[in-house]
C-alpha cells in the first residue's frame, strides 16, 4: 500500500481534516503527531481497526494501547468512575503528556485493552490531533509509531523509516516537542502509582495529590514483572550495542573497552552533554553527539530518541552515552537510557 502523506506542519487543511477523519472512520490506521512521540491511530469502536496496528508493528497482544481524547465527555464514556485524584491531575496536566490508568466501561475493546479491566487515557497537547479528535468526534487508541522494539519516532521521517507502505497514512505535525512517551500513573491501585516516568515527574504529581510509589519495576534490576505490560520488552533500542557511561568522563574504562572489544572507532559514537565534550576527544571516536548541557535536560530527552535514530542510519556499531542523575526528569532519562543499553553500564569490573 502508498502511504498517505498529510503536511499539516503549517496549517490546519480544511480539506485534509475531512478526509482524514473520514478515514478513521472507515477502519484505517494513520499516525499522529502528539507532544511526546508519534502515534498509530485507530478508532477505539472498530477492533479490526485495531488489529492492523498490532500487525503494522509486530506490537505483542498482551501490550494494551493508551486512549487519545480531545474532550472530557469522552472520558466519561470510556470509564467507571473519575476519581477525585484523577480530577486533580486532569485540571493541572491535561492536555498534556500524562496518561491515567482508569476502571474501564464493559463495552470497551478487549482488544485495545489487551484484556484488561482496565484502560490508559490521556489528552494529547497538539494543536493538530487535538482539532482531529475533538472535529470528529473520535477516541484513537494509539501505541507509538514505530516497530516494536526500536526508539519511538519524533519526527515523520522516523514514522516512515519503520512503518513506509504499512499504515494507511501518516500526518506531518513538525517535531515532537517532549520527546518521550507520556508518564503513565495507575490511579486504580490503593497509592497511585507510576508505571512509566515521562516529562511529567513524580514530583510534579506529588505537588497535586500527594505522597505516589513508583512501581517495583522501575527501580534497581528489571526482574521484577511490570505492571504496565509493555514496560517488560527490551525498547527504545538502536541496531547498535549502546554502553552506558557511569559517572561521566570515563575515558580509561573506554579505551579499555574499545582494545579489548576491538571496536572500529570509525564505527562508534559518543553521545555526551556539552560540558563533558572535550573529555572524549583524545578516544579518535569519529561520531559525537550532543545532549545539550547538563543544566537542560529537556533538550537532551527531547533529542534523545532522533540521536539513536541517527547512530542506526549512519551505521554506527557502539555508542558511548553519559548518564545522568536518577532524580527528577533525570530518572525518565535513565529509564529509556537503561532499556536502549539492555543495562550495559560500563564500569570497573
Ligand atoms: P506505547 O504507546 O507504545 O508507549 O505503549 C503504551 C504503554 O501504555 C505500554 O507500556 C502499555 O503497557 C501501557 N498501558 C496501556 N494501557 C494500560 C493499562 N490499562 N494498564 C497498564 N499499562 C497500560
Ligand atoms: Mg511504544
Amino acid at each position: 500500500m502508498v502511504t498517505k502523506y498529510y503536511d499539516l506542519r503549517e496549517n490546519i487543511n480544511e480539506d485534509n481534516l475531512d478526509e482524514i477523519i473520514k478515514a478513521y472512520k472507515d477502519g484505517e490506521v494513520i499516525a499522529f503527531p502528539t507532544e511526546t512521540v508519534y502515534g498509530l491511530g485507530a478508532n477505539i469502536y472498530d477492533d479490526e481497526a485495531i488489529g492492523k496496528i498490532y500487525q503494522a508493528k509486530n506490537r505483542p497482544k498482551d501490550n494494551p494501547l493508551i486512549a487519545h481524547i480531545g474532550n472530557i465527555s469522552q472520558l466519561e464514556s470510556l470509564v467507571k468512575e473519575i476519581p477525585i485524584k484523577a480530577k486533580l491531575l486532569i485540571d493541572s496536566f491535561w492536555p498534556g503528556p500524562l496518561t491515567i490508568i482508569f476502571k474501564k466501561n464493559k463495552d470497551i475493546s478487549q482488544i485495545a485493552t489487551a484484556g484488561l479491566d482496565t484502560i490508559g487515557i490521556r489528552m494529547p497537547d497538539h494543536p493538530v490531533i487535538e482539532t482531529i479528535l475533538i472535529k470528529g468526534n473520535l477516541v484513537l487508541v494509539a501505541p507509538s509509531a514505530n516497530i516494536s522494539g526500536s526508539p519511538s519516532p519524533t519526527t515523520m521521517k522516523h514514522v516512515l523509516a519503520d512503518l513506509d507502505s504499512l499504515i494507511y497514512g501518516i500526518i506531518d505535525g513538525g517535531n515532537c516537542e517532549e520527546g518521550i512517551e507520556s508518564t503513565i500513573i495507575d490511579l486504580t491501585c490503593e497509592v497511585p502509582t507510576i508505571l512509566r516516568p515521562g516529562t511529567i515527574t513524580k514530583e510534579d504529581i506529588e505537588v497535586e495529590i500527594g505522597e505516589i510509589e513508583l512501581d517495583e519495576s522501575l527501580l534497581g534490576s528489571s526482574t521484577l514483572i511490570a505492571k504496565a505490560p509493555g514496560m517488560k520488552y527490551r525498547h527504545y533500542a538502536p541496531k547498535a550495542k549502546v554502553y552506558i557511561i557511569e559517572n561521566r568522563i570515563k575515558t580509561d574504562l573506554i579505551k579499555i573497552e574499545i582494545k579489548k572489544e576491538k571496536i572500529d572507532v570509525n564505527k562508534s559514537a559518543i553521545i555526551s552533554f556539552e560540558e563533558n565534550r572535550k573529555h572524549y576527544e583524545e578516544l579518535g571516536i569519529l561520531h559525537k553527539f550532543s545532549l545539550g548541557s547538563m543544566m537542560d535536560l529537556k533538550y537532551g530527552i527531547r533529542n534523545l530518541y532522533r540521536i539513536l535514530r541517527d547512530c542506526d542510519i549512519l551505521g554506527i556499531e557502539n555508542i558511548f552515552i553519559e548518564d545522568y542523575k536518577e532524580i527528577g526528569l533525570g530518572f525518565s532519562y535513565m529509564n529509556r537510557l537503561k532499556k536502549a543499553a539492555n543495562q550495559n553500564f560500563l564500569k570497573e569490573k
